[in-house]
């Protein structure tokens, strides 16, 4: 017979809630200080054409140093960034790194940033970015932002207009983890896109699943009738490249070609 032992479930939860909050408080601390010290870590992971196994971008994947050797993962720090706002600092921070990094790369060699849904549907978002990218003397043509359909679809008529008002400077636009959001293909249509990022999830599934594979050459398909690009997300296996590549899909990032790595050592590799 399993005995109840009086207090004891309270105290095991009001202890989880404790450390939950410490955990964020610590969080938010950490955010504020790196962005003060301008002291950011920024991964680049390769995306590679397919058709020349060349690089044709980097992706700026950034990451928090905790002190002690590990690094803190985005999921674990976008939440506390967007929840407290610092996400819109942070962004800034983390874009003026790119585009400073970005003078050090082959010219050839786009960047590739992520942008929150709340930098997105920031008033203004559109000429704050602009202003940064004139400062940095960077054609636009490099740059690549990736937002997710979700964050699009936030306040639909507002977004168009400020992809729009950055594509008409030259900035290319992808959408990141197609196929998992919120979205509709009549909006896909009408936005101002370049690139879908076929999500990591149905690549996994190519070899192994029936409905991922379809979903693959679906998006594939789709992308090439309205003159999208497309990337596929994670992968990492020789058997998901050349079923990729046999369905047309033009650029590939993942694993197998290479993990997101700090900026000297993806130096080593473009050089
Ligand atoms: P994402 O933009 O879809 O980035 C891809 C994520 O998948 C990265 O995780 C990357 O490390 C991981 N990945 C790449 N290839 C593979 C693979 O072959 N296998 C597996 N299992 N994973 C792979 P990461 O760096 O932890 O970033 C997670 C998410 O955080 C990103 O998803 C993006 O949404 C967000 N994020 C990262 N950097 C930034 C940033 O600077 N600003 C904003 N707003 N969001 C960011
Ligand atoms: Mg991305
Ligand atoms: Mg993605
Ligand atoms: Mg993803």
């Amino acid at each position: 017979k399993a005995k109840r032992t009086p207090g004891k479930s309270f105290e095991f939860f009001s202890k989880n809630i404790y450390s939950e909050i410490t955990r964020i408080l610590n969080l938010k601390e950490k955010i504020r200080k790196v962005i003060e010290e301008n002291n950011i870590l920024i991964y680049y992971q390769p995306i590679i054409n397919l058709k020349t196994g060349e690089i044709d971008s980097l992706e700026a994947l950034f990451r928090l140093n905790d002190g002690n050797e590990t690094v803190i993962l985005p999921k674990d720090i976008i939440p506390v960034a967007e929840e407290t706002g610092l996400i819109v600092e942070l962004g800034e921070r983390i874009l003026n790194s790119v585009l400073k990094f970005s003078k050090k790369v082959p010219q050839n060699i786009k960047l590739s940033v992520n942008i929150s849904s709340i930098q997105l549907n920031k008033p203004m978002f559109d000429r704050d970015f602009l202003l940064s990218l004139e400062n940095s003397d960077i054609p636009p043509d490099r740059i690549v932002i990736e937002l997710t359909e979700t964050a699009i679809m936030d306040s639909v008529s507002e977004n168009i207009t400020k992809l729009r008002n950055l594509k008409e400077k030259g900035i290319k636009i992808a959408i990141d983890d197609f196929g998992t959001g919120y979205s509709s293909l009549n909006y896909l249509k009408i936005l101002p896109v370049d690139f879908l990022k076929i999500d990591r999830s149905f690549v996994k599934g190519i070899g192994r699943d029936r409905n991922d594979e379809m979903i693959v050459k679906t998006i594939i398909s789709m992308a090439k009738s309205m003159n999208l690009k497309t990337i596929a997300e994670g992968v990492e296996t020789e058997e998901q490249l050349r079923f990729l590549i046999e369905n047309g899909c033009d650029y590939g990032q993942g694993y197998y070609f290479g993990k997101p790595v700090p900026e000297d050592k993806i130096m080593e590799v473009i050089d």
